[in-house]
C-alpha cells in the first residue's frame, strides 16, 4: 500500500550551522552546493533556516551593510524569524496547516524538517498549500454521507455535459416523501444509512451519474439518451422509484421508501444546469401534489405552482406599510464571547399570518422586481438603527443580506454610499453578505461592484459557504473580508469526515487572510471545536436569537 504523503518525502537534508559561523563561510557553503534549498542554523536551541533566496538577498548587500563589512558577521546577525519545525513523518494535510497558521510573514518561509536520526532538513511550502487546496477542492464535492458527488460536482459535470455538443441531456431530481417523519422517529443516524442505501441503490443503476443535493434530493444527470420522448423518461423514473423502494432493512425495521420524480431536459438552444434544475423542481413538486410520483415538466405546471401570487400582491403594500422589520442577531468573538457585530434578518408582521420568516416570502420576492424595494427598505432601516446604536454609543456593526438579483444592479452602490452619508454612518459600520450564487452568473461584474462597495469602505462576507458552487480560485478574485461557513456543515461538524472539510476551509480562509465565521452554532461543545479550528466569529442560537432592535439593546446593555 502507497503510503500517505508525509513531510519527510518532500525534505532535503541540509547543513546544520551554528550562530556564531561567519556570513562569508556561509556564501562558501552555498557557493559549493548549487543545489541546496539553504541552510538551518540553531542558536541557544532555536533553529532558524536560513533559504537561498534570503541568503542570496543579505550577500547581495540588501541588508544595508557593504559586502566586506558583511562577510566578518556572524549569522547571529542575519537570522530571520524562528523556523518552523516538524518531525519528517508529519502528514501533509497537517503540515499544511501549521504552515498556514503561521504569521503573514513569515508563510513562505521553509519548514525544517526533523528527521528521526536526528539530522535536519528543509522542505518547500509551495506543494504543501497546493495539496490542501487540491484535496479541498476533491473533498468539497463528495457528499460525505453517501459517497455520491455533491451540487459541485453535479455543477462541474453539468458544466461540461451541457457545452459540449447539443445531444439532448436530462435531469431527473428525486424526493424522498416523509422522510422527515422517518428521521424523526427512528433518529438522525438511522435516517442517514436509509439515505446511504438509497444512494447505492441509485449509484448501481446509473453508475457516475448520480448526485446527491443535500437533504433527500438526488439528481440523475442523463446525457446519452437511447430515446428523448417523455413516455421513455417516465418509464425510466418510475423504474427508478420503483427500485429504491426497499423495503430496506433499518434498525430491524423494514422500511418502503415512498418517493417523487421531477424530469427536465434540455431544448434546442437552452442548455443550462439551472434550468435543467428549476424545470425538475416544478415537476417533482407537481408529482408530489398529484400524487403521480413522477412527472416530466411542462409549461403548465409552472402556472400551476404560483399558488403564492396572493402572498406576493400583499407583500407590495407590505413594505409600504412598514410590515417589514428587521431582527439583529449577535456574532460573538470565538475567543472573548463579546458581542463582535450584528446580522439584520428581515421579518414580515403580518396582520393575519403572524410574524413570518423570510422561508415565507423571500424566494417569490427574489423572483420578482420587488426584491429591490425590499432590499432598499431594509437597508434603510439597517442603517438608521446602527447609526442610533452609534449615537447612543455602541459602535456595532452590522451585517446586511444583499440577495443576487440587487446584487445585479449597478444602481446599489449609490444607494448604499447614499444611506451612510443621510445617516451619517461610518462606512466600517456596515456590512454586506453576499452569496456563492450571486457572484456565480457574472463573477467580473459582481467582483466590481463588490469592490466598490469595498472602496467606500464597507466590508464584504460570503454567506452560506460551502453550499454553493464557489471554486477557490474564484474566491481569490473575490474582494472578501469574510467567510460564512454554511450552518449545515457546522451542524455535522461531529462527524470527523466532515470536520476534515471544515478544517480544510477554515486553513483556506486563514491563508487568504479572511475572517472566518461559523452560523448556526447551537451548543458550546460545537462552539469549543470550531475555536480550536481556528474559526474567529461564531454566531448562532447558542449566543442569542434574532430579536427586534429594543431586546438587542437590552441585551447588550
Ligand atoms: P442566513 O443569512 O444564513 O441567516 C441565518 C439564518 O439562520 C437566520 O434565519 C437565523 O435565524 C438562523 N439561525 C441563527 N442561528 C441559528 C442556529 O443556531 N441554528 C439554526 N438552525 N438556525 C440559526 P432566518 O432569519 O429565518 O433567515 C433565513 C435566510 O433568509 C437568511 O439566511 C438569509 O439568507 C435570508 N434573509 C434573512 N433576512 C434577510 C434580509 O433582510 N434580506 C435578504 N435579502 N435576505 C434575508
Ligand atoms: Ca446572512
Ligand atoms: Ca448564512
Amino acid at each position: 500500500m502507497p503510503h500517505a504523503p508525509v513531510l519527510g518525502d518532500l525534505a532535503t537534508p541540509v547543513t546544520v550551522i551554528d550562530a556564531d559561523t561567519g556570513v562569508g563561510e556561509i556564501e562558501a557553503l552555498i557557493r559549493a552546493d548549487p543545489e541546496t534549498l539553504g541552510l538551518v542554523a540553531v542558536d541557544d536551541g532555536t533553529t532558524y533556516v536560513l533559504d537561498r533566496p534570503y541568503l542570496e538577498s543579505v550577500l547581495a548587500g540588501r541588508l544595508g551593510y557593504g559586502r566586506a563589512l558583511m562577510f566578518r558577521r556572524p549569522a547571529r546577525s542575519i537570522l530571520p524569524e524562528p523556523a518552523l519545525v516538524l518531525p519528517a513523518a508529519t502528514a501533509w494535510d497537517d503540515a499544511a496547516r501549521a504552515v498556514l497558521n503561521r504569521p503573514a510573514g513569515a508563510k513562505s518561509l521553509p519548514v525544517v524538517v526533523s528527521f528521526d536520526d536526528g539530522r535536519l532538513g528543509i522542505a518547500p511550502v509551495g506543494p504543501l498549500v497546493e495539496h490542501l487546496s487540491r484535496r479541498y477542492e476533491s473533498l468539497a464535492q463528495d457528499d460525505v454521507l453517501t459517497g455520491l458527488g455533491n451540487r459541485r460536482r453535479l455543477a462541474e459535470v453539468a458544466g461540461d455535459v451541457l457545452a459540449r455538443d447539443d445531444r439532448p441531456v436530462a435531469l431527473l431530481l428525486i424526493d424522498l416523501d416523509r422522510f422527515k417523519e422517518i428521521n424523526d422517529e427512528l433518529g438522525h443516524s438511522r435516517g442517514d444509512d436509509l439515505l446511504r442505501r438509497v444512494a447505492s441503490v441509485l449509484a448501481e443503476a446509473f453508475p457516475d451519474r448520480v448526485y446527491r443535493l443535500g437533504g433527500d434530493e438526488f439528481v440523475v444527470l442523463l446525457d446519452d439518451l437511447a430515446d428523448e420522448s417523455d413516455e421513455y423518461l417516465e418509464k425510466l423514473a418510475r423504474r427508478l422509484l420503483h427500485d429504491i423502494q426497499g423495503p430496506f432493512t433499518v434498525a430491524g425495521v423494514p422500511i418502503t421508501v415512498e418517493a417523487s420524480a421531477g424530469v427536465a431536459r434540455t431544448t434546442p438552444g437552452r442548455r443550462d444546469l439551472g434550468d435543467l434544475l428549476a424545470g425538475a423542481d416544478t415537476a417533482m413538486y407537481a408529482a408530489k401534489r398529484h400524487r403521480t410520483a413522477v412527472e416530466v415538466w411542462r409549461p403548465e405546471l409552472a402556472a400551476e405552482s404560483t399558488t403564492d401570487l396572493r402572498l406576493l400582491a400583499e407583500l407590495r403594500t407590505a413594505i409600504d406599510r412598514g410590515e417589514l422589520v428587521l431582527y439583529y442577531q449577535p456574532l460573538v468573538d470565538a475567543r472573548t464571547g463579546r458581542v463582535e457585530s450584528l446580522e439584520a434578518l428581515v421579518r414580515w408582521d403580518h396582520p393575519r399570518h403572524g410574524l413570518l420568516t423570510p422561508a415565507a416570502f423571500l424566494a417569490e420576492a427574489e423572483r420578482s422586481e420587488m426584491i429591490t424595494a425590499m432590499t432598499d427598505r431594509i437597508l434603510a432601516d439597517a442603517v438608521r438603527q446602527t447609526a442610533r446604536w452609534h449615537r447612543d454609543g455602541w459602535r456595532v456593526p452590522v451585517a446586511v443580506n444583499l440577495p443576487a438579483p440587487v446584487l445585479a444592479q449597478d444602481r446599489i452602490v449609490g444607494v448604499i454610499a447614499g444611506l451612510l452619508a443621510e445617516y451619517d454612518l461610518p462606512a466600517g459600520a456596515l456590512k454586506v453578505e453576499i452569496t456563492e450564487s450571486a457572484v456565480m452568473t457574472r463573477p467580473e461584474r459582481s467582483a466590481d461592484r463588490l469592490r466598490a462597495i469595498r472602496e467606500l469602505g464597507v466590508r464584504i462576507a460570503m454567506d452560506d459557504f460551502g453550499t454553493g458552487y464557489t471554486s477557490l480560485a474564484l474566491l481569490t478574485r473575490l474582494p472578501l473580508d469574510e467567510l460564512k461557513l454554511d450552518r449545515s456543515f457546522v451542524h455535522r461538524i461531529h462527524d470527523p469526515r466532515e470536520r476534515a472539510i471544515v478544517e480544510a476551509v477554515a486553513a483556506m480562509a486563514r491563508g487568504l487572510r479572511l475572517t472566518l465565521v461559523a452560523e448556526g452554532v447551537e451548543d458550546q461543545q460545537t462552539a469549543d471545536i470550531l475555536r480550536d479550528a481556528g474559526f474567529d466569529v461564531l454566531q448562532g442560537y447558542h449566543f442569542g436569537r434574532p430579536a427586534p432592535p429594543v431586546e438587542t439593546t437590552r441585551r447588550a446593555a
